[in-house]
């Protein structure tokens, strides 16, 4: 604190960032940027429609949905968030399994998390982003990342796990392929005997790789289904009918798939870490930064976890209390053990339950029967896989609470100060997170 008093005249100047790319990390943390009051160019080679195009669905923990809260997108976000409040997490070789239910989180709270759209999210991001006075969108434009006009403060590398701008800053990236490839689709699924299909989300650990089932609206659901590369191309292929047929083998007890509605897609997984996340003014922010395999829902989360420590670390600048310069040191800082410690447990987790390893079996009984009678364990796992390590720590009463981040203190207040926003209140629900 005292070392950023010094260099409080930082307010009375305009600070500015280049964002490139404005997938879902970029789009958001331009956003964040513009709400802490700076001033944004974002920029990606895709125009509007190709950035809505993607037929994905994510995993919205409740790191996320505190950070779109402090940006004043949750509301706009309702009518597309499908919540689950119970998670089942099953062995199929192991024959256990362990029911997270809403008593596992660290707060009262309406869901354990929630299923969103690609398409809704992209849209209501772009569309705030064009209403953003401060924004200056170049979408559909490929060119070289450096641009004519004042210098940035802050350049921010939103281009994806290929990220382009890495490799000229010649930023080393850590990678392993797992040799699975994760095939998404989304189903109908009709309710059999005792298995309830809304409310409910399901990660089960088979020996070819996960397979998650993410409730959607009105009985669809999203498949996240991990296997072996040649598997998943060969499934890809097959007639809806066909598919169907194979999934209704593989998912949980009592699951039905009754339709599909559209053709299954294939995307390799594997896990990637830069192991430095700045060079000069330039940051490493989501996929550009890490990867890590989808079991667990974690990918997106954890890079709105990287745009979190870039809204604050931008209040605090803007308000003058830290120097624009000294954001990558920070953000490197403050971000690297959270990092560190999801694609560690998401890779742990792959290690441990995806292989036909039989004397791993009595440790998974043992994992799996400790998370079953300890409640304090479920709280610990769901606490990391929700808010990761930020809500972990001590002093993140914003995190473990659930308050509304509005609340007269904290980065969020500086940045409304900062920027003048006319944000919406929360109305009492929203704090929990009520869809
Ligand atoms: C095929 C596929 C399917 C997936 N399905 C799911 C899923 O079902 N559920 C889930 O939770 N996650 C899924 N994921 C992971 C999820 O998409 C990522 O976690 C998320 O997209 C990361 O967002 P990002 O903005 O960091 O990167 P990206 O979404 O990759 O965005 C990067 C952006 O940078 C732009 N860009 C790149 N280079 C340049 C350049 N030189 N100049 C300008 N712009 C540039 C790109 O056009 C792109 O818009 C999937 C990933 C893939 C590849």
């Amino acid at each position: 604190m005292g070392r950023n008093r010094q260099h409080s005249t930082a307010t009375s100047r305009e600070l500015r960032a280049r964002v490139i790319g404005a997938g879902p990390t970029g789009a958001l943390a331009a956003l964040a940027l513009a709400d802490a009051g700076w001033i944004v160019e974002l920029r990606d080679r895709l125009d509007p429609s190709a950035l809505l195009a993607r037929e994905r669905a994510y995993a919205i923990s409740q790191s996320s949905r505190i950070l779109l809260q402090q940006l004043g997108l949750w509301a706009g976000l309702r009518p597309n968030l499908s919540p689950f409040q119970r998670l089942q997490l099953e062995d199929r070789a192991a024959a256990r399994h362990v029911l997270f239910g809403l008593d596992d989180l660290p707060a009262e709270a309406a869901a354990i998390g929630w299923i969103l759209g690609h398409r809704p999210l992209m849209a209501l991001l772009l569309e705030r982003l064009s209403a953003a006075a401060s924004v200056s969108l170049q979408l559909g434009v490929d060119g070289p990342f450096e641009s004519p006009g004042p210098a940035p403060d802050l350049v921010l590398a939103c281009d994806g796990p290929r990220s382009g701008l890495r490799r000229q800053a010649r930023l080393p990236w850590w990678e392993h392929r797992y040799g699975q490839s994760c095939v998404t689709a989304t189903v109908a699924l009709s309710q059999g005997h005792g298995a309830p299909t809304s409310g409910c989300a399901w990660e089960c650990f088979r020996p070819e790789g996960p397979l998650a089932v993410l409730p959607l609206e009105r009985g669809w659901a999203q498949v996240v289904w991990s296997c072996g590369k040649e598997r998943a191309e060969r499934l890809t292929d097959l007639s809806p009918s066909a598919f169907l047929d194979a999934l209704a083998a593989v998912l949980p007890g009592g699951l039905e798939p009754e339709g599909l509605r559209d053709q299954p897609r294939a995307f390799p997984v594997g896990i990637g870490l830069a192991p430095r996340l700045s060079r000069g003014r330039m940051l490493l922010v989501g996929e550009a930064a890490h990867r890590c395999h989808p079991v667990g829902g974690q990918g997106l989360n954890l890079c709105w976890r990287d745009v979190a420590t870039i809204h604050r670390l931008a209040a605090l600048a803007r308000a003058g209390r830290l120097r624009a310069a000294a954001i990558p040191s920070r953000y490197a800082l403050r971000r690297r053990l959270d990092l560190l410690l999801t694609l560690l447990s998401t890779d742990l987790l792959v290690r441990l339950f995806s292989n036909r390893q039989p004397l791993l079996l009595p440790l998974r009984r043992l994992a799996l029967a400790l998370l079953r009678q300890q409640s304090a364990l479920r709280r610990l796992a769901l606490a990391m896989m929700e808010l990761g390590l930020p809500g972990l720590l001590p002093g993140r009463r914003d995190l473990q609470h659930h308050a509304p981040a509005h609340a007269a203190s904290g980065p969020a207040a500086l940045s409304a100060a900062a920027s003048g926003h006319q944000r919406q209140r929360l109305a009492a629900g929203d704090a929990a997170g009520r869809p």
